[in-house]
């Protein structure tokens, strides 16, 4: 896409989008008056952070027009999927859960489903949902939850199903948003991606790489320093190529690692995250940003995928093992104490053992903190799917478990060394397993779960009437723990003091 074919939502589309707003919302406040209640929502998000920021934006859009949120699916007046198509069991979930509704509607003719998201824009998926669950009324794609009142507008005013899968390659800004975190907010930096990896869908779904303007994106993150937030985390398939597509006019930070220290120098977040860094495109002066701002976090999630030049080559992700192999040395050196983590593929068409080999040799030499390991997943329309050099199931199992086994070791020694170690964990609420225990994330983004020895370490207001702590009450704070006790993916420890 060049620089001069950039789709910023029109005004026009707005106005028009906020009449139907308008409409539904008078059709809510009739519903309410009619029947004492307000009709409510749930949205069933699958997939990345990316998805999870388009429900938030879904939900802030039907908060606007008068929904409210529902506490569980089977209490919903209408229910969104907001899908996910990069590996088959998100494909899988999907299809199984449209199994579970159609029973819902079954018996509640009124309710209102819509699908949406990733899963859209591949027609094999929309012809299974018109052939096997033709009770879907609203159908449309990542780039037109923008729509979303036009679309009720069809469903609830006109009775009519609607389909809209635009490959329109929008920007969307100014939309109302409900977050679903109260102390960390997700900000999308730019959509979709030019990469092409050969074994991958979402350049076909999400569409061509375009960023939001570096004004509008610091705005947003200024609002979210006053509003409170504590950690924010930056979005886009690959951060690192942010900016290559603005165009001349475009004022502020053009490039991420500028993006990056400009939200830093916003000076009052404790935790700045982002998500996902591309190897080819990671530069030594990001490093050198992530260095010098200690509120930038101590963590690099940097995809590998394999350790074969040649399997590289195959998936079409332009670097090499020893470029990769550079940018961990570089990472560790710069940014002391920074965990790295990564997703890896196996069995990637035509990958032999001694490609797998050179996987588990990177992995030796990088030491991963963390990974997530997944079986190849071919999905329709990518090239990969049609190499003719498919590895058999036996193979792939395999080669899998020896990466799994490999990676515990790995993630259970990097956590072994911090036992003894006091560190500084963000409270992400209660655990979920113990509501008397909480839960956080380090810097690094190890997860904690922490004891309490006492109560009186607690601000009043987290504690209750019989004593209990009330996890929610403590989410968004920072405190001090003591590591004791290493697992392969958490930690235990024991809160030392909180910053209240
Ligand atoms: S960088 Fe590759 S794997 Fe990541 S979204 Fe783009 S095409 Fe997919």
């Amino acid at each position: 896409m060049s620089k001069r074919e950039r789709v910023v939502v029109p005004d026009q589309a707005e106005m028009r989008q906020q009449v139907y707003m308008t409409h539904i919302r008078d059709c809510q406040e009739a519903h309410r008056q009619q029947t004492g209640f307000a009709r409510r929502y749930a949205i069933e998000t699958y997939g990345c952070q990316l998805n999870e920021n388009d429900s938030e934006y879904l939900a802030g859009l039907l908060d606007e027009m008068g929904f409210i949120p529902a506490p569980s699916v089977r209490e919903a007046d209408f229910i969104i999927l907001n899908t996910c198509s990069i590996r088959q069991n998100a494909d899988d979930r999907l299809f199984g859960n449209l199994g579970h509704i159609k029973r819902l509607r079954q018996d509640r003719p009124d309710l209102v489903i819509a699908v949406c998201g990733c899963m859209m824009k591949q027609s094999e998926h929309v012809d299974k949902i018109d052939k096997s669950f033709s009770f879907v009324d609203l159908i449309f794609g990542p780039q037109d939850i923008y729509r979303l009142p036009e679309f009720l507008y069809s469903r609830l005013i006109e009775s009519r199903r609607v389909y809209a899968v635009s490959d329109e390659d929008v920007i969307i800004e100014g939309l109302p948003i409900h977050r679903a975190r109260r102390f960390r907010a997700l900000v999308s930096i730019m959509y979709g991606c030019n990469n092409f990896c050969t074994y991958c869908v979402v350049p076909y779904t999400r569409g061509r790489e375009r960023s939001r303007e570096p004004q509008d994106i610091l705005k947003e993150i200024r609002g979210l320093s006053a509003d409170g937030y504590q950690e924010v985390m930056l979005l886009g398939q690959n951060v690192n190529s942010y900016g290559h597509d603005l165009p001349d006019t475009a004022a502020g930070p053009r490039d991420f690692t500028s993006l990056l220290e400009a939200v830093a120098r916003i000076g009052t977040f404790s935790r700045i995250r982002f998500m996902t860094s591309h190897p080819k495109d990671i530069s030594d002066a990001l490093l050198d940003v992530m260095s010098r701002y200690t509120c930038i976090e101590r963590h690099l999630h940097l995809p590998l995928q394999s350790g074969s030049d040649r399997i590289l080559e195959k998936m079409n992700r332009r670097y090499s093992q020893a470029h990769y192999l550079d940018i961990a040395r570089k990472a560790r050196e710069k940014i002391p104490g920074i965990t790295l983590s990564t997703d890896l593929i196996v069995g990637f068409p035509g990958e032999t053992e001694a490609d797998f080999l050179e996987t588990l040799n990177v992995m030796q030499q990088v030491q991963f903190d963390a990974a997530f390991t997944f079986q190849f997943s071919p999905r329709s329309n990518t090239p990969a799917a049609e190499m003719d050099d498919q590895i058999s199931a036996e193979i792939v199992r395999d080669r899998f478990q020896r990466m799994i086994d490999l990676q515990n070791r790995h993630s259970l020694a990097s956590n072994e060394q911090l036992v003894g170690k006091t560190m500084e964990i963000l409270i992400e609420g209660s655990s979920s397993s113990d509501d008397q225990v909480l839960s956080g994330r380090t810097s690094c983004n190890r997860l904690i779960n922490v004891t309490i020895p006492d109560t009186h370490l607690l601000p009043r207001e987290a504690v209750d009437e019989k004593g209990r702590v009330i996890g929610q009450a403590l989410e968004g704070k920072l405190a001090q723990v003591k590591i004791t006790k290493a697992k392969t993916f958490s930690m235990l420890g024991e809160m030392e003091t909180i910053n209240t």
